[in-house]
């Protein structure tokens, strides 16, 4: 497998003119001091674009543009193994979901694929509980509006399928006994 190559950020100061929705992001990590812990505990780094204290630094420099076309945030699985390890204490996962949520919020079209992947994954689960995989996957594809995207994923479902590791299903509205946890969550949401 190709090696990621991970480009370095240019070397300028911490900037004072941080566009709205980073300075939040700014403060929770004023004070990285960029020693690579975090890069080096994470175990998705190798498939990065950015490691995570490269991030860190992008994010002290308020370069936006290049932070929300990098894939990095998206790629972190919330293990919080660098939140334990950071020496500075830094809410580094919390942080990597934070982004998650801006590029959702700002529907940032590099991310637009990863966020109604998301969106579609909560849905089959807020209607059943859990998620429904084939049901997930479909309501996923009539999301995307592209007639050629189920076909790339034509061989894998058939294999998956042979293996019965998932089955037809036809998307319903289920019983939905998770509503009210999820309408709590949007309510608190909504307050912060
Ligand atoms: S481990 Fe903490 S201090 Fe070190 S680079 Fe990462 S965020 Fe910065
Ligand atoms: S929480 Fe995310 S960024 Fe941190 S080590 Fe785990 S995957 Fe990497």
């Amino acid at each position: 497998m190709d090696q990621i190559q991970h480009p370095e950020p240019p070397e300028k100061g911490v900037s004072t003119t941080v566009p709205a929705p980073l300075r939040a992001i700014q403060e929770r990590v004023y004070a990285c001091i960029q020693c690579g812990t975090c890069t080096g505990s994470c175990p998705n780094a190798f498939a990065m674009d950015y490691t995570p204290r490269a991030m860190w630094r992008l994010v002290l420099m308020g370069e936006k543009e290049t932070l929300f076309n990098s894939r990095t945030f998206l790629l972190c699985s919330a293990c919080y193994y660098c939140t334990l390890r950071c020496p500075r204490g830094l809410p580094l996962t919390e942080t990597m979901e934070e982004l998650k949520q801006i590029a959702a919020r700002e529907n940032h079209p590099v991310h637009k694929k990863s966020v109604l992947f998301y969106r579609n994954f909560l849905e089959s689960v807020r209607r059943h509980g859990r998620v429904r995989e084939m049901e997930f996957m479909t309501l996923y594809f009539l999301s995307l509006k592209n007639p050629f995207t189920p076909l790339q994923f034509t061989p894998l479902g058939l294999r998956l399928m042979g293996k019965g590791k998932v089955g037809i299903q036809v998307p319903s509205k289920g019983q939905r006994r998770l509503e009210a946890l999820f309408r709590k969550a949007e309510e608190l949401e909504e307050q912060e």
